[in-house]
Order: C-alpha cells, then structure tokens, then sequence
C-alpha cells in the first residue's frame, strides 16, 4: 500500500443483484471490482492488478466458489489474497469446508451490510500488518536500509536474471576504515549513529531503482548493481566514496583522512556458468582487501569472468 490507492475488492456471484449490493455497500472506501462467474474471477486474479481481497459466491453455474479458491491457493501470486465465501449454503458443514479450503472468513446470506463491512475492514487491516512485519523483517534495525537477508535474497534472483539475460552485474563491498579506533575514541554509540549517516549517504549515492544496499554486518555495506557495467559501476563507487567523504565527520584516529571514510572492493562480471555467486562475492572481497592495503579510502575495481 505504497501509493494510497482504495484497497481493490473483487466481488464474484452470479447474481447481479448481489454484485450490486454489495458494491454499492464497498466503493466508499474500496474500488469494487465485479465478476459474473468462476473464470472471470481468475481473470481478474491473476490480471495485472490483482484483487486485495475477493468476496467469494460458492453456487455458480459452470466454476463454483470451491474450484475458484482451490485454484487461487495453488499459484504463489494470488494464494495469499484473503478470500471471505459469501453464501446462501449455511451449514456448519459447508463453512467448515469452505474455511479449510483457505477462506479466511465465511459469511452467510441474507448478510447484514454493516458486518460485512467490518469483517472486509478486519481482514484487509491483517493483511496490512503483515505485509508490514514482512518489510521489518527485511530491514536493518540500526540503519534501516535492507538487511544481509534481503541482500541473499535479492542477489539470487538478480543473479539468476542477469545469467538470463546477460547482462553484466556488478557488486560493491564498503567497509568504513578504522572503524574500531573510531568506536574506542567516540564511543559506541557515536559509532552507531555514524553508521546510520554512512548507510544514508551510501543509499542516496545509489540512483537507479534496481540497485541494492544492505548492511552486509558490523560496519560492512554491500551494493547490488544489476545491468550495469564496469565503467558505470566504478563511477557509482566513486560517487559512494565521495559521499561518505562528503559527511565530513572528523576522525581524528584515522590514518586515511581526518573525517571517516571507506573502502570498497568492486567487481563486475558478465555471468555465465564459470563463476558461482561465492566466487563472485570472494572477487569483491579481495578487492575491498587491496583498498585496505592500499592506503584506504579508494575504490579497488576488477573483472571477472569475461
Ligand atoms: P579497517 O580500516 O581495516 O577496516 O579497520 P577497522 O578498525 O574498521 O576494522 P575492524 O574489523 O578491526 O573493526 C571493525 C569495528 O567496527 C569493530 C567494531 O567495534 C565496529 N562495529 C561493528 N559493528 C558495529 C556497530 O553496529 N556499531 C558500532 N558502534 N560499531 C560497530
Ligand atoms: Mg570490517
Ligand atoms: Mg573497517
């Protein structure tokens, strides 16, 4: 729910007057989407704007509400939309099936508008919070950008997209220099809040919406650079380097500058079934060491794999 849009409600039955109650009852607060049977309710699920939520006829000539769900739970995409059965069929035995089919909530007709309304309300609210616990889960807690998790994760399927495709990639590993004597003079918590500044620059240093930074641990940063080559890549380090630099926060324990600064290892490769993701990773990893070794507050860059 980035942008605020109405939440969307896709409403199926094959009475048009209940699609239109129940509509009328909905578009205050959501954008009621309609379908007549079975196969348009799958249209509109796996569509390019797929429901929020769908309220769920079980009786319908030709697919009925039981098939349509069983589909729906089938398919990663849409088996997490929330789906409440709407239903003249009021026995606890066709609610207990409809519930363990996955239906979230089961509401019988003749329905009270106002319940209605609150139960759509209820779950849409649920699915809000654990979209939210899913973000958490994938932050930083000290700096808030991604987490090492989100990092695996993400560097997986850029990995496996640019083999498709491919196109070269490139990854960046930062390390803040003598971060430990900095912590010593300034204390830890200085050093945390530095850290959150160092994270702030480094992600603003980022411009193009696939590129990732995550904290990789203590004080190391990773950037994730799909689709971009070895001459682009360099310029963004350079430009991440500057950044941090450009916090001008004083160090004065630090034989590279007297503000902090960092060092980063980068690498770029064209990917193909030569190298494994570790390889890769061990290549930056190297490079962020002869930074280091070379007197700090540089970038290192190198190719693989070509
Ligand atoms: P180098 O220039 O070679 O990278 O030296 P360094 O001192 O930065 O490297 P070293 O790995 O010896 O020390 C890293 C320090 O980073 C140690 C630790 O105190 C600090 N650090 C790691 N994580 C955190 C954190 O979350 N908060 C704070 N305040 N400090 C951290
Ligand atoms: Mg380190
Ligand atoms: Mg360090």
């Amino acid at each position: 729910m980035e942008h605020r849009e109405k939440p969307r409600i896709l409403i199926v039955d094959d009475e048009k007057m209940n699609l239109k109650v129940l509509a009328d009852l909905l578009r205050e607060e959501y954008r009621p989407v309609l379908a007549r049977d079975g196969e348009q309710a799958l249209q509109h699920a796996f569509g390019d704007a797929p429901p929020d939520l769908i309220l769920l006829d079980v009786i319908m000539p030709q697919l009925g509400g039981y098939e349509v769900i069983k589909r729906l739970k089938e398919n990663d995409r849409t088996k997490n939309i929330p789906v409440i059965f709407v239903t003249s069929l009021d026995s606890v035995v066709d609610e207990e099936y409809g519930l363990k089919l996955g239906a979230v909530d089961y509401i019988t007709k003749p329905f009270s508008p106002p319940i209605v309304k609150i139960r759509v309300h209820n779950h849409l609210r649920i699915v809000h919070q654990y979209k939210l616990l899913d973000q958490l889960a994938y932050l930083d807690g000290l700096t808030e950008i991604s987490n090492r998790r989100r990092f695996e994760e993400y560097f997986q399927r850029e990995w496996a997209r640019s083999a498709r495709n491919g196109t070269p990639f490139s990854l960046a590993m930062v390390d803040v220099d003598f971060f430990k004597p900095y912590n010593d003079h300034y204390g830890h918590a200085m050093g945390d809040r530095t850290l959150q500044r160092i994270a702030k620059a480094l992600d603003h240093a980022l411009l193009r919406p696939a590129d990732l930074i995550a904290r990789y641990g203590g004080e190391e940063f990773i950037m994730l650079l799909p689709e971009t080559d070895a001459f682009a890549a360099k310029a963004v380090a350079e430009r991440a380097l500057k950044a941090v630099a450009a916090l001008n926060i004083p160090h004065q324990h630090s034989s590279a500058a007297p503000h902090v600064t960092v060092s980063i290892g980068l690498v770029t490769t064209r990917i193909n079934g030569d190298i494994t993701p570790q390889a890769f990773i061990a290549g930056a990893d190297k490079n962020l060491y002869l930074a280091k070794e070379g007197g700090r507050n540089r970038v290192v860059a190198g190719v693989i794999g070509f």
